[in-house]
């Protein structure tokens, strides 16, 4: 949807919304204290006195990382934590090491100036190779370097972040995972950054401890002065500086409201997600890393609709290992209890390479290389993956599996056969698994919907992925903010697709049918839910944070009517139309979930 808002008189700034919520405090902002290293020279006799400081500024810089893995680790589980294992490597690179100590013995340098001359070669010359690989190494490098210098500077930035006396919003180019996990979350109301997006680093984290953050704001560092007050608009991707009298108290309602709604919304989790009719509606958790699971269960979710695994590729030096994959796949399934938890194999390519595998460049990476079509060309990789899920639901029996990304039935029983095998090597090896386990296929590539009909005769569920298939079906990229207008979920041609998914799953299971899922985006839009239960959509996938509100909109209408909902959208021509319907339907049911969120701006 497209949101207009005025900037008014240069008092409102727009930005992507990362992280939902609102905060309105007094910002800093970060990197504007750090002093310059000025250009100078040590005395020969100092020089084993600066190789001694940059010793001991690496085994300091060693021991904050592995205290940030730690407190990573209470917070996100041991995945999130290998980010800054990962980070250890920089310190132990022998080259990075024997070059600020000869610009020490050699070129009289002081430690903190050779070790950021280093540094910033590093940078550099991993900056200039255009591929996403090297730039997570930039990443890395950035923070850890950064850190080192800091530690033989002797300037703390630490203080902006654990040491802030009154909640703040913090505006930074950037924030490293490492400076997320510092904040403390009491003391921050809000984010605001210049790089960054829903998938990057801060965007996940902001998330996952419910701070309303944006993120690509540009020179944001420059606009905005430490000490000014910020109001941070999470939901709409909106940044108000100096907030006015008015704007004031219309955030302060509309902060009461959230909270009256928080409230209503805490008193339905109980209740069975139906209809008023009686239609029961699985809602299921998006998760992109383990420790969102708990999460989820808090939030009532019936399971999880879509378990992301690339996290466990990002952020690493090695690939993980069966045993490890294992062992975090058991975890997530056992946490949820007899709850069905849906595990999608990897999905990577497209935006989402990592730096451990190698991915050739490509004209067109989102019609390339990726998820199952990488899986079935990369066997091995894939292999693990199946054995460590095939092992997992052994115990775990409300394990299932899907494929992402699966384009017609030959790639679908492709990736079954690899799957056979595997379950063929479990057996001689006595390793048990679960041989009911279900196999489902995401829907998020048009010609999947074309043949839904047989990849539902050999298939157990389907899940839709509409991030995709909106992309795919309407040629836009949903990356590319250029043409984000285009990116139109109620577009007929979509709504069709949905329909068609779901006659072509009464194909399956014998003809007694199979359950359709609606795993993307979509499926959380609060506007949206009705009418995917009038096509006929069983369960709603979305990410934790939308799950409440959804729950009380599917407690608050009637099948029948999502029935005749639906039916309309599908003889409608035109998005904004069916966009109207299916909102001002939502609107009339559930009045009490539409805060009027600024709209006067
Ligand atoms: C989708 O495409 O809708 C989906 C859920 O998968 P992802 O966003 O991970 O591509
Ligand atoms: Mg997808």
């Amino acid at each position: 949807m497209k949101v207009e808002l005025e900037n008014a008189g240069g008092r409102v700034f727009h930005a992507t919304s990362v992280s939902e919520g609102m905060g309105m405090a007094r910002c800093v902002v970060l990197y504007r204290q750090r002093p310059i290293i000025a250009e100078r020279t040590i005395e020969p006799g100092e020089v084993e006195g600066e190789l001694e400081r940059f010793s001991r500024a690496l085994i300091q810089t060693a021991e904050q990382l592995q205290e940030i893995a730690q407190r990573v680790k209470e917070v996100l589980g041991s995945d999130g934590a290998s980010i800054f294992e990962s980070h250890q490597f920089v310190l132990e690179d022998q080259v990075f090491l024997d070059e600020v100590s000869r610009m020490i013995q050699e070129n009289h340098l002081p430690a903190d100036l050779a070790a950021q001359k280093v540094s910033h070669k590093y940078i550099r010359s991993f900056e200039s190779i255009p591929d996403e690989y090297f730039r997570q190494r930039v990443a890395d490098i950035k923070d850890v370097t950064t850190r080192l210098v800091d530690n033989l500077t002797g300037w703390s930035q630490h203080d902006s972040f654990s040491q802030l006396s009154e909640p703040s919003i913090l505006v930074a180019t950037d924030l490293t995972p490492s400076q997320t996990v510092q904040m403390n979350r009491q003391m921050i109301a809000g984010i605001v950054t210049e790089q960054g997006g829903v998938t990057s680093h801060v965007g996940i984290l902001a998330r996952s401890l419910k701070i309303p953050a944006v993120a690509g704001m540009q020179r944001a560092t420059e606009i905005f002065r430490t000490g000014q007050e910020l109001l941070v608009d999470g939901y709409r991707g909106i940044v108000i500086l100096s907030p006015t009298q008015e704007d004031t108290s219309h955030y302060t309602r509309q902060m009461e409201q959230e909270r009256e709604l928080e409230h209503l919304l805490e008193l339905d989790a109980a209740k069975p997600v139906v209809t008023l009719d009686g239609r029961k509606i699985t809602l299921t958790a998006n998760l992109s890393q383990p420790a969102e699971a708990e999460h989820a269960l808090a939030a009532g979710a019936n399971g999880v609709g879509l378990f992301r695994t690339e996290f466990f590729f990002f952020n690493r030096g090695t690939l993980p290992t069966e045993e490890e994959q294992y062992e975090e796949y058991l975890r997530v399934a056992t946490c949820m209890g007899d709850r069905p938890v849906v595990i999608r194999t990897l999905d990577l390519g497209g935006d989402k390479k990592t730096s451990i595998l190698e991915f050739p460049p490509e004209e067109n990476p989102f019609l390339g290389y990726r998820a199952i079509r990488y899986c079935l060309q990369n066997t091995g990789i894939f292999k693990t993956q199946l054995r460590a899920l095939l092992r997992a639901s052994a115990s775990a029996r409300n394990i299932k599996i899907m494929y992402p990304m699966i384009s017609g039935i030959e790639e679908f029983a492709e990736a079954q056969a690899i799957l056979q095998e595997c379950k063929t090597e479990l057996e001689k090896e006595g390793k048990p698994y679960n041989t009911k386990i279900e196999v489902g296929v995401m829907i998020e590539i048009p010609s999947a919907v074309l043949c839904a009909g047989e990849l539902a005769r050999k298939s157990d569920f389907f899940s839709i992925g509409t991030n995709d298939l909106i992309q795919y079906t309407l040629a836009v990229d949903r990356m590319n903010p250029i043409i984000n207008y285009l990116y139109q979920p109620t577009h007929p041609a979509i709504i069709r697709l949905i329909s068609s998914t779901v006659e072509g799953a009464r194909h399956g299971n014998e003809y007694g049918g199979i359950p359709v899922g609606v795993c993307g985006e979509m499926a959380g839009e609060i506007e949206l839910a009705p009418l995917l239960i009038g096509l006929g959509v069983d369960e709603l996938s979305i990410s934790v944070p939308n799950m409440m509100k959804v729950r009380r909109v599917i407690q608050r209408v009637y099948f029948s009517d999502c029935h005749r909902l639906a039916c309309q959208a599908l003889q409608m021509g035109d998005s904004a139309r069916i966009m109207k319907l299916s909102s001002d339907f939502v609107r009339a049911a559930a009045p009490e979930l539409f805060v009027d969120r600024l709209s006067r701006l």
